[in-house]
Formats: C-alpha cells, structure tokens, sequence
C-alpha cells in the first residue's frame, strides 16, 4: 500500500478522534462523538492491516497475529464492558489505563530487543534521540502500569484508601525520578542491545515511582489521580508512537494525553487542590489527617416515609443531590419517577451534581440521563449552591462526602478546602442512607446532626420507591 494512503486514513482517523472528543464535552453529543471514536479506530485498526499485507507474506502473518489479538482483546473488552456494574466502573477504567502503560512498556523493550527494530537501523544522534525514546516510553508506561493497578485496588477496597505518607517521601521520589533520567546516559552509550540492565532499572523504578505517588494520594482527591492517570496513559501511548514512527498512535496519545490533563486540572479546580500536589504525590498534605470520626454535637433526627412524603408534598422546590449511594442502589430510575411524580404536583424540581460525586468524573451525569432526566433540570454545583437559600426541601441521595459542611470549616478533615454543596442552607435536608457510615473520604458528617435534618434510613431504592407510592396515594 502506498504511504501516502496510510498517511491520509491516519489523518481522517485522527480528525474523527478530536470530534470524537469534542462530541464527548456535552451529554447530548455524547453517543455520537463515541461513534466518531469507534469508527475512527475501525479506520485506523484496518489501514494499518492493509499496511502490513502489502509488504509480502511476512506482513500477512503480522496482518493475522493483529486481527487474532484484536478478536480476543475486543472479545474480552466487550464481555467486561458488558457485565461490568455502573458501581464497578472507576474499577475497571482504572486498570484499563494499566494495561496501555503495560503495552507502552512492552513496545519500549520488543523494540529495543528485536534486531529489525529502528533503535539498529539508525546511527549517530538519531539512534540517540531513539533510545531516549524507548526510555522514555517504558519509564512512563511503567508509572502508569502500576500507579493505575495501586488506584484500582484503593477503589476497588482492596488497598486503604488512606494516604500512605512515608518520611521523606519526596526525596525519595526525587531520587527515582532522577535515578532513571540518569540511566538513560549508560543506555546510550550501551553497545548493541547491552543496555538492556540500564532499560529494566528504568522499568523498575518507574514502577515503584508509580507504586509511591499514588499511595500517597488518599481519600476525596483520587478522583483528580484517575483522571492524571488516564493523562498518564495518552502520554504512554505517545511515547509508544515515537518509538514505533506511527503519526496515528502519536497523534491519539497526545489527545488522550492533553485531554485527561485537561480534566485533572478542572477537577483540582473544582476542589480547590493544587495539581502540583497531586501530581508529587500529596505534597503539602502532611498535615492533613485522614479521616478521624470525631463524635459530633448534636442529635440525629430521623424521619418516617411518610413524614418525609408529607414534607416533600408541601415543598415548592425540592433539589435532589444523588451520591454514589444512588449507584450502589441503582435508584436512578426510581428518582426519576420521583421527579415526575412531583413535577405532576407542580412542585420545582432540580438535580444538584458536585463534580465529584460517585467514582467517576461524570458518574452522576451519566447515571441521570441514562434514566432519562431532561439535562435542563440538572445544575453543576457553581450554579446551583446560591439556590439552596430559596430551596423548602433537599432530597440527599446516597451522598455523604460532597455535602459534609466540616470540608468548609474544620480544618482536620481530610477533605477540608474542598468547595461542596451547601445543602443545609435550604430549609430542610433529608438525607436517604441505609446507616450512620461514613463516605469514601471516611470523615464523620456534622450535616447528620444539624436541626434542620432528618435521615430516612434504608437503601435508597427502596426508600424512593416508597416515596412514590406514598406521594401517588395523596
Ligand atoms: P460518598 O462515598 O461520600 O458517600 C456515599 C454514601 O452512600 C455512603 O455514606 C453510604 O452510607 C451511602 N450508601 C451506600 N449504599 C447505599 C444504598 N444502597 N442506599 C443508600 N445509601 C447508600 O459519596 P459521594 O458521592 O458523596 O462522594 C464521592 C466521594 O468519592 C468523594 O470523597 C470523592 O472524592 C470520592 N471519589 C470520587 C471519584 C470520582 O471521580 N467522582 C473517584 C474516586 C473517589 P451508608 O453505608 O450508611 O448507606
């Protein structure tokens, strides 16, 4: 195949990935910029198999070897995507993003390794600039490979997720970082494939880098680490492309690359945290404890499900703020018909979403249009926290972390600085959880105790199915 085709798929296919991206910015472009996407992968997946068979059989057997990786892969990827809860989710994009480190690390040594590989081919300073390349490559890919499997397991329980903070951590990172930017000198000067002990001391320590910086990432700031992540792996990706010449896969990291970032910066925004920190792996977050449950002043009040439908039929307005316990429950349906229910009544209904609500940028979003909530009903937080003054009733729905009114004012929580909505300005909140526990930051909630709260106990499915029932009897 000429090259100058490859070239011009490779840029249809990269121009379908930037509306693929610009489609994704807004829900009701979503599903079609996830089209673009997947067509401009099928492009890019079958142009580079027809690059392959024109070059003899030899090109064939790759050919085969990329469909048979591509049916398994896609096999397994589509069962997962398949059978994977909406709870699950954070999961399994957080190991999804290992797996491309994985590969960016596993190009980086077949290429260095393989005796038709570029890093052979070239002399002088352009195989210099290559083996900076593979290093690069692997060292990135390593970070992202075990920093996404140590942000998996926190998300998954597996792994507390407290921040581990080792003295002089940030030497050590330092030293690790600096470590590898000083073994790449060897592997330059390294014969043949003699660097090979320099390019594995490399991966080594980008893998206990990765490790590090994540484990001293804890509570309510993992989600800005899954999305740098997620940024970690375009740029793996990238590096990956450099190394094997490919436009396309350069191209494709960069966007992935540029767009995460994008978002961690955004969210770090949105809590009120430095990227900086997030970044060097929590630092200037010494002081900050994790978690400790103080007991708090005041008294729970709880109320009944037909005190609470009682409240909710004498509200004018009544803003529901959804939380991951909604997912865990999988309300969402049933607080849409909640929704109709009372809209019918001509009460005024409004959705409350804190950008890190759930455990995925989005969660919430997602969760809601997938019931088929209009989007006009849905405020993010910056908009809405100025309405809770004029607001009768607050409906807070498996939400504990992005409510708490401590993040404002106590300056021991974990979560302190974090902006969250100020739900207990309206004139009454309940809160709809199944107990007293606390949220996936592990702080006590001093909203649980104010005057104006009442919880309604139970799983919150159950708890607005009764709603319905009881708002309809009326
Ligand atoms: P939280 O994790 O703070 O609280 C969820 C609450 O839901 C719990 O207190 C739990 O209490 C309750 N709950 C669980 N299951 C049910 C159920 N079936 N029915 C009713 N209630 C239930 O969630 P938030 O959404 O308020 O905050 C998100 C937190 O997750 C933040 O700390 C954020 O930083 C973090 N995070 C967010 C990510 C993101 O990208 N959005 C990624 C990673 C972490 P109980 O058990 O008593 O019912």
């Amino acid at each position: 195949m000429k090259d100058g085709v490859t070239t011009v798929a490779y840029l249809v296919a990269g121009v379908l990935f930037i509306r693929s991206l610009g489609g994704l910015s807004k829900q009701e472009t979503a599903q079609r910029g996830s089209s673009y996407g997947a067509v401009g992968m099928g492009v890019a997946i079958l142009i580079t198999a027809a690059a392959w068979m024109s070059r003899g059989m030899e090109g064939w057997v790759t050919a085969i070897l990329l469909v048979a990786a591509l049916v398994i892969g896609g096999a397994i990827g589509a069962s997962l995507a398949r059978r994977v809860e909406m709870t699950g989710m954070p999961e399994l994009v957080a190991i999804l993003h290992s797996f491309v480190g994985l590969a960016a690390v596993l190009v980086g040594f077949a290429s260095y390794l393989s005796p038709s590989a570029a890093s052979f081919d070239h002399a002088g300073a352009e195989r210099t600039v290559h083996l900076i390349e593979v290093g690069i490559g692997i060292a990135v890919g390593a970070l992202t490979f075990t920093g996404s499997i140590v942000a998996w397991a926190k998300l998954k329980g597996t792994l507390s997720g407290k921040p581990l903070l080792l003295p002089a951590r940030h030497m050590l990172n330092a030293g690790a970082a600096s470590a590898v930017v000083v073994l790449c000198v060897p592997l330059v000067l390294a014969e043949g494939t003699g660097g090979l002990p320099f390019l594995l001391g490399i991966a080594f320590l980008a893998c206990l880098l990765g490790v590090h910086l994540v484990m001293a990432i804890g509570g309510a700031d993992m989600p800005v680490v899954v999305s740098l992540l997620n940024s970690y792996s375009g740029w793996a990706a990238a590096a990956a492309g450099f190394v094997l010449s490919n436009d396309l896969l350069i191209v494709t990291g960069a966007l992935v690359g540029s767009s995460g970032a994008i978002l961690s910066i955004i969210m770090c925004r949105a809590m009120n945290r430095s990227i900086v920190n997030v970044i060097f792996g929590g630092f200037g977050t010494a002081d900050s404890k994790a978690g400790p449950v103080v007991p708090q002043e005041g008294e729970v009040q709880e109320l009944s499900l037909d005190g609470v439908a009682e409240l909710l039929s004498n509200a004018k307005r009544v803003i529901v703020v959804p939380g991951y316990g909604m997912a865990v429950a999988r309300a969402q349906s049933a607080v849409f018909e909640l929704t109709r229910v009372l809209r019918g009544r001509k009460t005024d209904v409004l959705f409350a979403i804190h950008p890190v609500a759930g455990r995925l940028p989005g969660h919430m979003n997602v969760l809601l249009a997938e019931a088929g909530v209009p989007y006009d009903l849905v405020h993010e937080m910056d908009e809405i926290n100025r309405d809770f003054v004029k607001t009768d009733a607050v409906l807070v729905i498996g939400a504990n972390d992005i409510v708490n009114p401590g993040a404002l004012d106590d300056k021991t929580s974990a979560i302190y600085g974090m902006p969250v909505l100020e739900v207990w300005k309206a004139t009454t909140v309940v809160v709809l959880k199944r107990g007293m526990a606390a949220g996936y930051a592990g702080v006590e909630n001093p909203l649980f105790y104010l005057t104006n709260t009442r919880m309604l106990f139970g799983d919150a499915k159950k708890s607005i199915d009764g709603l319905v029932t009881a708002l309809k009897a009326k």
